[in-house]
């Protein structure tokens, strides 16, 4: 497979689906010049297999050669040589990786040029000014990029030019002074590297094609990759291609182009153009641009073909796409183009409009296709408005949206100022639930350290508040938190982009997140492909988050987790209570409390998913969530001293202490030990039901017990949670139920199941189907437990390491590791299916609201996925495009969430 195509080579299929191997840009450019005809100046495509190879074992064997016979035909194409000293072709090299880099890499124009050929080009132009100017560009660029020389050497001098011209432009410094400086930066490049500036054309090009491969393992580009989840090995081709230019003169100019609006979706062409102007002048801003309309008045015929050429390419493409343009002499050339970016409001209208419209003729499913969930993420939270903020530090986005408001760093400062009117942005160490009321004070939260599924993490993804989470960078004592040499103050103005984990010092300004009417068109599109297939349901905790997730398309709750009823100030003593009783008659009155407790909350939930299935998880308090800081009472009763109550606690909570806690007494082992737990919440939560059912409701109860390791821990929890449901009928069937007069009774369905959360639980599946009637994976500690990376630590601190390093190609805590993890899913699913068919399977760790991890999932042959409620407008989407993929059975399972299988099933 030869590494060098020309633009106009005849491939077998369309080049515009050969980006793997010539990259974004140069497959849309071969598209444009092979099948759209269009004028593209003519050029030639390195491949990406090129890169590939140059990384593994430096310049490939031929290459040289192709690119010389490359450059032939370009040459005989254009008839002007590279280096010509009379007429002489110049040329661009460009990086164009499969995916959009923009930015990353580099590029180097101007390429050709040396000193003989610049006095050809000030001939041609008859502009020596234009060709000197273009000269001490070239070797400025090839010096800093091909040669590795600072930039700044180059800059200072040419900042020494202007001085001396007195002027402030670089387009007021004379051809003498630029001649000048075309001699002094070859000096520069010489002390540098101890040779001439070089000179002939053969190796100008060899060290921009080199140096543009080398750009792709730049930091720059690494880091984008890693951001942008683009692999390390994908390299990038280069474009080599003949220079034209839009500052020739007044019948020249440049310009950008949209088929229509990216911002708002609108149709209709929208852009940037300037007269007598070169690319750079148009992105750098340095004079105002005029709209593309304008070149209606300017240039009629060009503003024609345009538009002519915009309707091909809409029509061919069936999609936006966005141009660069160059008019040289009254010539229109076409430099780029390709699908446009968009934000996720012009992405809904477009894709929608679309459908309706005869050229392009979307399908619905290709329409949902064309949404990602970073574009429903933009609609549905507010957003940093405009770019280019400074950025204080960056964190991991665990929770979508911009937050804007003053320090607070305890949880008490942030309610007191919230509750004086104040915005507050809580920024902590970390966060336990002895903060919640501050972060529910709080428009955002920051903390230094945890993971995408510390404490922090969950609890604001489940209110859909911004939140940037182990943001290593960050020392806070006392009143203030620094980031190197800068200091924020109590009170001081921050911003948190909870989407991308960055923070910027003081106000940024915000636009608020609004749904398009085509939000909801597209969403119902989406849930008629899914249907049947993968479900969707939310993890929430009370009535209100359930009632959101239900607006939401929630199809009921995947996950509630009874410890998060403990948050609220007034109900973690109950908790705290509960755990450290050292007496039966202590821990029975916790109990109780936690009964009534749980009562009403129970109602609430179960009345906003009225019909559908509701997966009630019993308690799961690693301890340390839960305990008091021991440190901090030491420090309290070292100085001021504990009271009674505070000494029991210490005392308490010290016995209670575990190295480990995450791997410690949570889950079922705590109902294990402190017999009574679970029965007393299976009683409250069949109370609710039956209320429910007293006043004619349908509720549909799933009670799950979590980080069950053997059958035989899950047959014992199931006794308990068995026994319960039995007394608790009992008692409502010989007691009298209070029923609103007339009211109709209503039906009961209980399912009891338990968390796979274990690698042991996933691997013993079968055996411990015997006892479930549904698995849910609880991806979290499923990934914890499975790489040994503790949730709560490792993603602050090593895992940009492990990212950049290419270790990883994702953070397991984001994207569900499809090899390990995900083996285990698909063990755990094979198993537990073999003992019994009908089980119904589902996930309710973080990753059941992120993508790529849905795809997995729907592999795995999972019933549904849940999330946070704020995140299931994306997995509706994303559930879709799974089955769009191909990634589900063709048949809806028999167990699909529409026909869950009633195992204790009680009418009355
Ligand atoms: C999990 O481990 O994936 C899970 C959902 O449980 P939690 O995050 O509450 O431990
Ligand atoms: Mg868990």
């Amino acid at each position: 497979m030869p590494f060098v195509f020309d633009f106009d080579h005849a491939h077998r299929k369309p080049p515009m689906e050969m980006k793997d191997l010539l990259g974004g840009k140069g497959a849309n450019l071969a598209e444009m010049t092979s099948v759209l005809e269009l004028p593209v100046p003519p050029g030639f495509t390195i491949a990406a297999t090129a890169c590939r190879d140059y990384m593994e074992g430096g310049w490939p064997t031929g290459l040289t050669d192709e690119v010389a016979k490359a450059r032939k035909r370009l040459e005989k194409k254009m008839g002007k040589r590279i280096g010509d000293p009379s007429d002489p072709l110049l040329v661009s090299v460009r990086s164009g990786a499969k995916f959009s880099m923009p930015g990353m890499m580099d590029t180097v124009l101007n390429l050709g040029l040396n000193d003989h050929s610049v006095e050809g080009l000030a001939k041609q132009t008859n502009d020596e000014r234009f060709a000197f100017d273009s000269y001490r560009r070239f070797v400025a660029m090839y010096g800093r990029i091909v040669l590795g020389i600072p930039a700044d050497e180059f800059d200072s001098l040419l900042d020494a030019a202007k001085e001396l011209a007195g002027t402030t432009s670089d387009a007021g410094v004379p051809v003498e002074l630029l001649r000048y400086l075309v001699d002094a930066y070859q000096q520069i490049v010489e002390r540098h590297t101890g040779k001439p500036f070089p000179q002939d054309p053969d190796e100008q090009l060899r060290g921009a094609i080199e140096a543009v491969f080398a750009s792709w393992n730049g930091p720059r580009a690494v880091a984008y990759r890693v951001r942008e989840r683009i692999a390390h090995d994908l390299g990038t081709a280069v474009n080599v291609q003949a220079m034209v230019f839009g500052n020739r003169d007044d019948t020249s100019g440049t310009g950008v182009g949209f088929t229509r609006d990216p911002a708002t979706g609108a149709t209709g062409e929208y852009g940037d153009f300037l007269v007598n102007a070169q690319g750079e002048d148009v992105v750098a801003g340095i004079r105002n641009t005029e709209p593309l309309s304008a070149l209606k008045d300017e240039f009629p015929s060009i503003h024609r073909e345009l538009l002519t050429i915009f309707a091909r390419l809409e029509a061919h493409y069936r999609d936006m796409c966005d141009t660069e343009f160059t008019i040289e002499q009254g010539k229109l050339w076409m430099l780029q183009t390709r699908v446009g970016k968009r934000t996720g409001r012009a992405a809904l209208r477009m894709a929608v409009d679309m459908v309706g419209e005869k050229t392009i003729a979307l399908t619905r499913e290709e329409a949902v296709e064309r949404i990602t969930g970073e574009h429903l993420e933009q609609v549905l939270h507010p957003q940093f408005s405009g770019s280019g903020h400074t950025v204080l530090t960056r964190g991991l986005g665990a929770s979508p949206g911009a937050a804007v408001g003053r320090v607070y760093l305890t949880a008490d400062d942030a309610q007191a100022a919230a509750l004086r009117g104040e915005k507050v942005v809580l920024v902590r160490s970390e966060t336990s639930p002895e903060d919640v009321h501050g972060m529910l004070a709080a428009e955002g939260i920051l903390t230094a350290r945890g993971g995408l599924v510390s404490h922090a993490a969950v609890v604001a993804r489940g209110w859909g508040k911004p939140a940037v989470v182990g943001a290593e960078a960050l020392r806070i004592s006392g009143s203030s938190f620094a980031v190197g040499d800068i200091v924020v103050n109590e009170g001081d103005w921050i911003s948190v982009d909870g989407t991308d984990g960055t923070v910027v010092l003081g106000q940024v300004a915000v636009s608020q997140g609004e749904t398009p009417p085509e939000f909801e068109t597209l969403l119902g599109w989406a849930d008629a492909v899914r249907a049947g297939h993968l479900g969707v349901r939310a993890n929430a905790d009370n009535g209100p988050d359930a009632a959101n997730a239900r607006q939401h398309g929630a199809e009921g709750i995947g996950l509630c987790r009874t410890e998060h009823m403990f948050l609220a100030e007034d109900r973690l003593p109950i908790v705290r209570r509960m755990i450290l009783a050292s007496t039966v008659a202590e821990e029975e009155s916790a109990l109780e409390a936690l009964r009534v407790a749980q009562r009403s909350d129970f109602v609430e939930i179960l009345e906003a998913m009225d019909e559908l299935p509701v997966t009630i998880r019993l308690l799961d308090p690693p301890l340390h969530e839960f305990l008091p800081d021991t440190q901090e009472l030491a420090i309290k009763e070292a100085t001021v001293g504990l009271t009674e109550e505070e000494g029991r606690l210490y005392e308490a909570a010290k016995t209670w202490h575990e190295y480990n806690p995450m791997l410690g007494t949570r889950g079922v082992r705590l109902g294990v030990i402190k017999p009574g737990l679970y029965a007393m919440q299976v009683r409250a939560l069949m109370e609710a039901a039956l209320d429910r059912v007293s006043v004619g409701g349908h509720p549909i109860v799933e009670i799950m017990i979590p980080l069950t390791v053997s059958r035989e821990e899950l047959a014992l929890a199931r006794s308990w949670v068995e026994t319960a449901i039995a007394t608790a009928m009992d008692a409502s069937r010989s007691g009298s139920p209070s029923r609103p007069g007339g009211a109709k009774a209503g039906t009961l369905e209980v399912l009891i199941g338990t968390m796979i959360e274990t690698p042991r639980a996933a691997l013993r599946a079968g055996e411990i189907a015997e006892e479930a009637d549904f698995f849910s994976f609880g991806t979290n500690d499923l990934t914890q437990m499975t790489f040994g990376f503790s949730r709560d630590d490792v993603e602050g601190r090593m895992m940009s390491a492990y990212l950049e390093e290419g270790l990883l190609t994702r953070n397991p805590f984001e994207v569900v590791d499809a090899d390990g993890v995900g083996e285990l899913v698909r063990l755990g699913v094979e198993r537990g299916r073999t003992t019994r068919p009908s089980l119904k399977i589902g996930v309710c760790g973080e990753h059941g609201g992120d993508p790529e991890s849905i795809a997995t999932f729907a592999r795995a042959g999972l019933d549904y996925v849940s999330c946070s409620p704020f995140r299931v407008p994306i997995a509706r989407l994303a559930a879709a495009q799974a089955v769009l993929a191909g990634h589900t059975s063709v048949a809806p399972r028999a167990t699909s969430e529409a026909a869950p299988k009633a195992k204790a099933k009680a009418k009355r």
